[in-house]
């Protein structure tokens, strides 16, 4: 095997990558060497390619970033028993520890001794990229590599919407960026009532008309709780899946939720927020926070979905690129003119005009 490959590499603390000839790393006892054959870009990857405060705070450089993948097993360690070279696979992006209290408790997800692949370990925007077998996740062989790499953050959507209670529930779904355009869909897989989506960008509203949602509201015209009444019949929304991380949509969010209703919050508030604790208290709200997936019952979750066929992901793709042209696609993003942008890593792949993932059944037998 080659000793060099090229690699996406946040090199210095400062905006920006460099595509670059790294090392091809190698593996230890349990961990599994995989091809990538594709991997997406995730929001974290924009704040880590822009490096604002949060990446400034967090990120290890220098470092291959990227945690979103799918591809197939090359090699694997000495002790690994559970992937054969050659399986299809995508992995779990949290590395953890297996002995803190968390772990121990079935909360890994919230594991107090944590790595991320692609953020504090290397990722996957490269040929290949190292994973821990523990964390690897089967993926079936026919399912197209551009659909298998969204699962990292589909299980985000999934963890969210199934948080509680969601069967015949009005949802209102604040903020429709990917997860946000996801759980929508999700939610309609998993029994929900009417599924209200909020954004400010008129292109995400029109992605979250495809994924299912019955209304569609844009909070810079309308404002949301406002409308979240008059489309629940005065009730408010009995689930409200925060995606947005604005705090004015937050606040709006809790006053446009019904009593008694869910709050699950995913979205990560850049700054301070203010709530009045009074929408908490006296409509007797649950709120939670969400993050990552939990591990590994989100996964078998999403997987069931996949294949029986009740989630159609294919309207979130919108772009693919080969990795040499990550400018053109993180300027993509940037702009929010887009839906899900992925990497296929074999220029080839670009080529073949039976790459139909758009026809992709989702069925299994
Ligand atoms: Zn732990």
């Amino acid at each position: 095997m080659e000793k060099t490959m090229l690699g996406l590499v946040k090199e210095k603390r400062e905006p920006g990558a460099v595509l670059k000839e790294v090392p091809v790393p190698v593996i230890g006892a349990d961990e599994v060497l995989v091809r990538v054959k594709a991997s997406s870009i995730c929001g974290t990857d924009v704040h880590i390619y822009n490096w604002d405060a949060w990446a400034e705070k967090t990120v290890v450089t220098p470092n291959v970033f990227g945690h979103e993948f799918a591809g197939v097993v090359e090699a694997v360690g000495s002790q690994v028993v559970n992937v054969k070279i050659g399986d299809h696979i995508s992995a779990e992006g949290h590395i953890v520890c297996g002995y803190c209290k968390p772990c121990r408790t079935g909360n890994s997800h919230v594991c107090l001794n944590t790595r991320s692949f692609g953020i504090t370990a290397p990722g996957c925007f490269a040929t290949y990229a190292t994973v821990k077998a523990s964390n690897v996740i089967h993926n079936r062989p026919d399912m197209p590599f551009e659909i298998a790499c969204l699962q990292d953050p589909l299980g985000n959507a999934v963890q969210t919407v199934l948080s509680g209670d969601i069967v015949g529930k009005s949802v209102a779904v604040i903020g429709s960026g990917l997860i946000g355009l996801m759980s929508i869909a999700v939610a309609k897989a998993c029994g929900a009532g009417q599924v209200i989506a909020a954004d400010i960008n008129p292109y995400r509203l029109e992605m979250a008309h495809k994924m299912g949602a019955d209304v569609l509201i844009n909070n810079s015209v309308e404002k949301l709780s406002t409308a979240i009444f008059e489309h629940t019949g005065g009730e408010g929304a009995e689930v409200v899946l925060e995606m947005s991380g604005n705090p004015e949509a937050m606040q709006e969010g809790f006053e446009g939720a019904a009593k008694a209703a869910r709050v699950s919050l995913l979205g990560i508030p850049v700054e301070d927020v203010s709530l009045d604790m009074g929408h908490i208290i006296f409509k007797g709200l649950r709120v939670e926070g969400i993050t990552g997936r939990r591990m590994y019952e989100t996964w078998y979750q999403m997987k069931g979905l996949l294949d029986r066929g009740a989630l159609n992901l294919n309207p979130l793709v919108t772009h693919t690129f080969t990795l040499d042209r990550y400018e053109e696609a993180f300027e993509l993003m940037r702009s929010g003119r887009c839906g899900k942008i992925i990497f296929l890593h074999e220029s080839n792949m670009m080529n073949e005009k039976n790459r139909n993932y758009e026809n992709y059944t989702y069925l299994t037998v």
